[in-house]
């Protein structure tokens, strides 16, 4: 299988690492192999089996995080778990609240790797931002956390885990066992926010946070399925929506394994383009990224692919470049909807954002096309929650090293290499 590792050289530690104290954690697992460690931990094959499905509902479903609230477990094992096993959480090593009401988390993993999250309410749904890598390895050019120097996968437990954080401090995990439990930052429960028709306020997924989430494609997957699971977090992949970058090899992959949303950064309607804002495209171009998307599994007019396009100041954003989109959409035949992001600055960018004029006409025109293409607002710009923006105080690479970086880059995709 033509597999993308051979240009992301991302070390993916052991999905379990025992503490230092020996025990295990169990966020990331899934039934099977909680069950698995509970038998090596010394409990009969049967036994652990059922005691991995009790304690698989109290973690993933009701959020406990103390083995002494698993009411239908006897009492006398409760030590017993302690002991040898925790249901951990990422450290948060800061939290900021926006004026608009978005949310955004830096945490620590245990080898003291930064990746953040973000909470996104709106008026009919809350949607998190989470992050499958720390940094990323592609480099596009509009994109801060491609400029970032470290880079590793996200384990199952570090993706589920963003989630399960974010539901702790949302307050959201199902009432009546869970007041006191799990951790508690200062901002929970103070505000009681637009529940929405199934009360909950996060409602949606979103893998746009730090990463490529197809070129850690395992854990991403692992830890879907431990969110769509019915008797765990239980969320809708319908509500779940995944961004690649265009990883064409993991596409179809993707949706026959984990079968969510698809969102495709698009960015340029242009081989010469997209070549340089997305070094990525030297290596799998527009019309096979665009086949691609012909041959995503589940994508029809009830479930769109969803084109996202970042509007870079005389880069992409002329009439034609908006034409142009309209006549790809149409000759592939998709069932897309284009969701037009105005270009967020950073220190150092080589780029400016669209003037809002231009980013207006170009939507007019893809919206005449037949298209549905909203213009993104920005949000939790106060706190720098907006998407490439993310782990702004993190280590980063200056203009001169990105400029060598992205021709280093460009040759090594150029070779295959
Ligand atoms: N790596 C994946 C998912 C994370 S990026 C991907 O590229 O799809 C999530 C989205 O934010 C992508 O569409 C990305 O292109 C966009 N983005 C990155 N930097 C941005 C910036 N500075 N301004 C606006 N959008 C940005
Ligand atoms: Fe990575 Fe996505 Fe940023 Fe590109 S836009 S560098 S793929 S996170």
């Amino acid at each position: 299988m033509h597999h993308p590792s051979h240009i992301s050289p991302v070390v993916t530690p052991r999905p379990v690492t025992p503490r230092a104290d020996g025990r295990i954690d169990l966020i990331g697992l899934p039934r099977a192999e909680i069950a698995t460690h509970f038998a090596a931990a010394g409990l009969e094959p049967k036994q652990a089996k059922l005691r991995a499905k009790q304690v698989f509902h109290w973690v993933y479903h009701r959020g406990v995080t103390d083995f002494h609230a698993m009411t239908d477990i006897a009492k006398a094992q409760h030590d017993w778990f302690a002991q040898h096993f925790i249901i951990g959480r990422p450290e948060v090593v800061e939290a900021h609240v926006s004026t608009d009401g978005t949310r955004k988390w830096l945490l620590r993993s245990d080898d003291a790797q930064e990746y953040e999250m973000v909470f996104i309410p709106d008026a009919d749904r809350g949607t998190l931002c989470v992050s499958s890598q720390v940094g990323c390895t592609l480099n596009c050019r509009f994109c801060y956390t491609g400029t970032m120097r470290l880079v590793r996968n996200l384990t199952p437990g570090e993706i589920v885990g963003q989630v399960m954080l974010a539901r702790d401090a949302l307050g959201e995990w199902p009432k009546g066992s869970m007041a006191g439990f799990g951790p508690a930052t200062d901002e929970d429960d103070d505000e009681g926010g637009d529940y929405t028709a199934d009360g909950r306020l996060l409602t949606n997924i979103v893998m746009m946070g730090m990463g490529e989430p197809l070129f850690n494609f395992d854990n991403v997957r692992d830890a879907l399925k431990l969110v769509m699971d019915g008797d765990g977090l239980a969320l809708s992949k319908r509500r779940i929506t995944l961004s690649t970058s265009g990883v064409v090899p993991m596409m179809a992959r993707a949706g026959a394994e984990i079968g969510v949303n698809l969102a495709v950064s698009l960015h340029a309607v242009r081989n010469e383009v997209r070549d340089e804002i997305v070094p990525l495209n030297r290596k799998y171009k527009l019309e096979e990224l665009l086949q691609a998307c012909a041959d995503y599994p589940g994508a029809n007019n009830a479930r769109r692919i969803t084109f996202e396009y970042v509007m870079l100041k005389d880069k992409n954003d002329s009439d034609d470049d908006a034409r142009e989109l309209v006549r790809l959409i149409r000759k592939y035949d998709l069932p897309a909807k284009v969701n037009l992001i105005p270009f967020n600055p950073w220190p150092g960018t080589a780029y400016e954002c669209s003037e809002p004029a231009r980013i207006r006409a170009f939507s007019e025109i893809v919206f005449n096309g037949g298209i549905s293409a909203p213009v993104r607002t920005p949000r939790g710009r106060d706190i720098m929650a907006a998407c490439g923006q993310l782990k702004s105080t993190s280590e980063k690479r200056t203009r001169a090293e990105l400029d060598r970086l992205a021709e280093e880059k460009s040759a090594s995709l150029m070779l295959g290499a």
